[in-house]
């Protein structure tokens, strides 16, 4: 690692960074859920007390329960069933990560989770980006510059993917940058869902697949063998194809040379992984070892209101937990950049005009 310095906050604040793992349910500010419940007549909710329904969620998702942490997004998307709220979720998620020195972000979510109240899939799709060029100009006209598109997420359980597919091939030159499965990994492979992967190479569009975060290796292997995945959501558990003798010489078997070799980025999610148990503990985390083999690591947040966690945040983390530095940092946010499902000539310029001079700024 290039400098064992831990970094400040407040310089890791002002570094260029890229997120392409973050869901819009996820990341909502616990303010604006007690609005909308209140505007929408939502009255689930666990408390209205704005500090206590941040830490309520946060700690809910902390609890180990795969029931409380689901009923977190229950809240989410409760509030999220009406043109207007979409508009204001996403807008305020665009200020926000601007807000956290993101220069290029990729937000994802799953329409079919927000027709409760009669929305049509498309509609959702157009609040979401009304909602995102909204944010967009008011970080500009406050100074700023943030670029950020969309990947709509098929729900693994629900069948619907080649719907959304469709969906998001429908609106890709209107802001939507690709496609995503989420949802249990257990039992639902992504296998089950290969008419909705054949069409987007058809056409060729772009996706990512949640793996190897609930599952392992059979589950990444699937998605890039199976379904043509160009990134992993979290791939985090490949390491369990790498093998290190007690003399320190490592092994990676053919999946993990195979991801590695291709490139293939993992979209890493650090405190996420800790509070969903796919790691034990934050110092246990194998990103450390997957930069030091030179996987193509990026950084990300997954929820940021269930994590309590932003760019800064987990990069502070890092930096204080595994003694990375402001160039590693500057990696994880390169290789974000070349990953990123934006064409070539707007990544090469996001780079050279915005990355790099970035982080030489604060050298
Ligand atoms: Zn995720």
């Amino acid at each position: 690692m290039s400098d064992v310095t831990p970094l400040g906050a407040a310089t890791l604040l002002r570094a260029p960074k890229v997120l392409l793992h973050d869901h819009l349910d996820g990341g909502l500010r616990p303010a604006t859920v007690v609005e909308l419940a209140e505007a929408t007549g939502y009255d689930a909710l666990p408390t209205t007390d704005v500090e206590a329904l941040g830490r309520w969620f946060r700690e809910a998702a902390d609890s180990g329960s795969l029931v409380s942490y689901l009923e977190t997004f229950a809240h989410t998307c409760g509030v999220m069933q009406t043109e207007e709220a979409l508009v204001r979720v996403a807008a305020e998620a665009v200020e926000d990560l601007a807000a956290d020195g993101v220069v290029y972000a990729e937000l994802r979510y799953a329409p079919e989770l927000f027709v409760e109240r009669g929305l049509s899939l498309d509609a959702v799709v157009e609040a979401v980006q009304t909602g995102i060029d909204e944010g967009t100009q008011r970080v500009a006209a406050a100074g700023g510059a943030i670029k950020v598109g969309t990947l709509l997420c098929a729900m693994r359980q629900h069948a619907r993917a080649l719907e959304i597919a469709e969906l998001a091939v429908r609106h890709r030159d209107a802001g939507v940058a690709g496609f995503d499965i989420a949802g249990p990994e257990d039992g639902f492979p992504p296998t089950r869902n290969l008419d909705a992967f054949e069409y987007l190479r058809q056409n060729n569009a772009h996706f990512t697949i949640h793996a190897g975060e609930a599952f392992g290796l059979p589950s990444i292997w699937e998605a890039i063998q199976y379904c043509g995945a160009e990134r992993l959501g979290h791939g985090v558990r490949i390491v369990e194809d790498i093998k290190t003798d007690s003399d320190g010489t490592v092994h990676l078997g053919r999946l993990a040379s195979y991801v590695r070799d291709r490139r293939i980025p993992l979209e890493i999610c650090p405190t996420s992984n800790v509070q969903t148990g796919t790691v034990a503990s934050f110092a246990e985390h194998p990103i450390a070892q997957l930069a030091r083999l030179h996987f193509r690591v990026t950084v990300n947040t997954d929820n940021r209101l269930m994590s309590g966690c932003t760019m800064t945040s987990e990069f502070t983390a890092l930096a204080t937990t595994f003694g990375f530095g402001l160039d590693d940092l500057r990696w994880f946010t390169i290789n974000a950049m070349k990953s990123a499902f934006l064409d070539f000539d707007a990544r090469l310029s996001l780079i050279n005009d915005v990355i790099k001079p970035g982080y030489a700024a604060l050298a």
